[in-house]
């Protein structure tokens, strides 16, 4: 759109995974003005302080990458050079690493904030061409463990529900996220929902009272690692008094007794010891649920990134499969996404071990369909590295050259010495991004200057299946060029044929094709369309067809048998590293309102710092005062893996024997004592790989200087 000041585009946020639409007005000198796109069924104009602060954020060149950088060798300096030197030095080594040691040499670590286009052509190029699936993203950091649940019992990775429920629901469970922080947008339509229906219930679950408890009807503040007794006793008291939908879990569920025999392995009274909570919450919660006509459960980082992630999944959307509360208005599990394509990433199979359009590595005939449509002999029946194996991997020397775009990983890794020193076992490290502030620069051997928010076409899904095209709307800064362009350019440097794309319509076209007839078909969308109409959530199968709001409306599941599997959970018991006598403290890390992940963007903006400008500790006043700790005092917070020093933060907004730290601050933003991930613990789900960033056992002390 364009009169004679100024041209006007839509684009989409690129922070948190709600997806919020944003109308960019640029004049002649390319001077942008943002506001929330009020015709946008997400947002309806609204923004947050992050979005509202985007244009800020991308607007200051100051840090850009501008030309590809090099070492000629490990003791050599990175030095300028041009694109084709960048692109032969890169094939020549991947080309060199695979044929002595095999394809499984190398690997790729991408980011939920790629576009869609750039995840596909990632992944067509690994897994289709490189001949290896070790390509993994920072997506499994946080969304993995559901992804696993969703598969498990609803038959495919598909949330069933959109944002349109949140009118519809009158009782909320909110588990382990701060939406009020973290899914602003999103909980204010919750917090207006309820203003306007003050009998709509909300029920928060969280060890800590953050801000989204503020207008809770209850407040479960409940032991780290032990949600699954807790939604496993809410279960029970619903199956006692008869508060469940038995109709819809003869008709379209299975596996139900042996998952009521396993609910019923322990009391509501012993579980309410286990948590920490009082019995009788738990039977006020199980009440409201009892009541409701529209139930929703949301959920985030407090369930995923646990040992025990993909089981917490389980118990929780066990809880809408026993009251019938699935396809239907104001129903459903909600898992929030927290970046903003994480979702749109899975679409293309960018986990390592899915293939495009949620197929299945472990399929023979998921394989042999996507080997067929990208023209190549064969794909890898061996599931590639996920994040923390490639670190594995790295410190075994099996992998010999890490290609990382457009995240940050030598801060949001656990463990961060260990993350490092697997780091410097690489032969070859390329890293590709925006920012001179991102820590994992240091161990670049090539860098590649990437083109930002504003500065490219593509699309991106949000948290509730909606695809939003975004605009490219000036120009990337000095030689920095567009993730699909880097990465097509490097595939014609290694001689691969099909990535001439002549633009990011093209790619997305490919990969439209490629989903039809899955359960995620998007073959009925174009550019065009999108452009056109706005914003579509999938599945969209043909040309005419409006999308779909609500998956599961006929009670028909995405499994074999069409029906939905309740997963028995046996011993709930918590597999975090436990609490001792010398780490007798409960670490669990997680954002602040106004920063984003490392804060390459959010923290160069100034209103941004100013709501919380330090890294800091959160304590309860009991386990300060044991440790002589005043409100603001230096601590150090200490395990076997590492310490971290902040100050403290005396609240009894946390649960005694918790500390909670932020996850943002890495070295460019402070020091290396800073990083929370200095302490935080490596294990993994099993299942969903996922790490375990919500229990960590520590020591405080306040910090004296020597
Ligand atoms: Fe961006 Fe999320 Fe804020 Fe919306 S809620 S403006 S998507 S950060």
């Amino acid at each position: 759109m364009q009169n004679e000041h100024h041209t006007s585009y839509k684009t989409t946020c690129s922070y948190c995974g709600v997806g919020c639409g944003m109308t960019v007005k640029k004049d002649r000198k390319d001077n942008l003005v943002l506001e929330g796109d009020k015709e946008h069924p997400v947002n309806r104009g609204m923004l947050c302080s992050k979005g509202m602060n985007l244009q800020y954020a991308m607007g200051d060149l100051s840090d850009r990458l501008l030309y590809p950088e090099m070492r000629r060798s490990k003791s050599h300096p990175l030095e300028r050079v041009s694109w084709d030197v960048a692109m032969q030095r890169a094939a020549a080594v991947f080309a060199s690493l695979i044929k002595t040691y095999g394809p499984d040499s190398v690997g790729f670590y991408v980011s939920g904030q790629c576009l869609t286009e750039e995840y596909y052509v990632a992944n067509k190029l690994v897994k289709g061409f490189l001949g290896t699936n070790n390509i993994d993203t920072n997506s499994r950091l946080c969304m993995s463990s559901a992804v696993a649940a969703y598969t498990n019992m609803l038959g495919e990775d598909a949330v069933p529900v959109s944002y349109e429920d949140i009118e519809l629901a009158d009782c909320f469970l909110i588990a382990g996220a701060n939406p009020a922080w973290c899914h602003p947008i999103l909980f204010r339509r919750i917090e207006a929902h309820k203003q306007n229906n003050p009998d709509v219930k909300l029920i928060i679950v969280d060890p800590r009272k953050t801000q989204t408890v503020a207008n809770a009807d209850l407040h479960l503040q409940l032991l780290p690692g032990t949600d699954i007794y807790l939604y496993n006793a809410i279960a029970r008291v619903l199956i006692e008094n008869g508060d469940v939908d038995y109709t819809f879990i003869q008709q379209h569920t299975e596996a139900f007794e042996d998952y009521r025999a396993s609910v019923f392995q322990y009391t509501v009274a012993e579980a309410a010891k286990h948590c920490e909570v009082a019995e009788s919450d738990i039977r006020l919660a199980a009440s409201y649920i009892a009541a409701s006509k529209g139930f929703l459960t949301l959920w985030a980082m407090g369930l995923n990134q646990s040992v025990i992630g993909v089981k917490k999944n389980f118990s929780l959307i066990s809880l809408n499969l026993i009251t019938g509360h699935i396809g239907k208005p104001g129903s459903g599990p909600f898992s929030l996404t927290g970046q903003p394509n994480a979702m749109g990433g899975r679409e293309v199979g960018g986990l390592a071990t899915m293939l495009a359009a949620h197929r299945s590595i472990a399929n023979p005939k998921h394989r042999e369909e996507v080997a067929t449509f990208w023209g190549v002999n064969s794909i890898s029946d061996k599931p590639g590295y996920t994040a923390t194996q490639m670190i594995e991997a790295l410190e075994r020397g099996d992998l010999k050259a890490v290609w990382i775009i457009c995240t940050n990983p030598m801060v949001s890794l656990p463990d961060l010495k260990r993350a490092e020193a697997a780091m410097k076992n690489a032969r070859f490290v390329v890293v590709q991004d925006i920012s001179r502030r991102s820590d994992t620069l240091q161990f670049a051997d090539l860098i590649l200057p990437a083109a930002g928010h504003f500065e490219k076409e593509g699309t991106m899904t949000n948290s509730e299946r909606r695809i939003s095209h975004l605009s490219k709307i000036v120009a990337p800064p000095g030689e920095a060029r567009a993730d699909a362009e880097i990465l097509c350019r490097f595939a014609k440097a290694m001689g691969f044929a099909g990535f001439d794309y002549a633009s990011p319509a093209e790619i997305f076209a490919e990969h439209t094709r490629l989903t039809k007839g899955t359960n995620i078909d998007i073959s009925g969308l174009t550019y065009d369309r999108l452009k056109a109409e706005g914003t579509v959530q999938w599945p969209v199968p043909s040309p005419g067809h409006k999308g779909t709001s609500r998956l599961f409306t006929d009670h028909t599941f995405y499994t074999t048998s069409g029906k939905a599997k309740f997963f028995p959970l046996g011993a709930p018991e918590n597999l975090s590293e436990p609490v001792t006598e010398d780490y007798p403290l409960i670490l669990t890390t997680g954002r602040i309102r106004d920063q984003w992940h490392t804060m390459t963007k959010t923290g160069k903006v100034n209103r941004l710092r100013q709501h919380i400008d330090k890294p800091f500790l959160e304590i309860h006043p009991y386990d300060a005062t044991a440790r002589n700790i005043r409100n603001g005092d230096p601590v150090v917070i200490r395990n076997a893996r590492g310490e971290t020093r902040v100050c403290a933060r005396i609240t009894d907004e946390i649960k005694q024997g918790v500390v909670f730290l932020p996850m943002h601050w890495g070295r460019n933003m402070t020091n290396d004592l800073a990083r929370a991930n200095n302490v935080t613990s490596s294990l993994v789900d099993p299942i969903s790989k996922e790490p375990d960033f919500k229990f960590s056992a520590v020591a405080v002390e306040a910090y004296r200087k020597p």
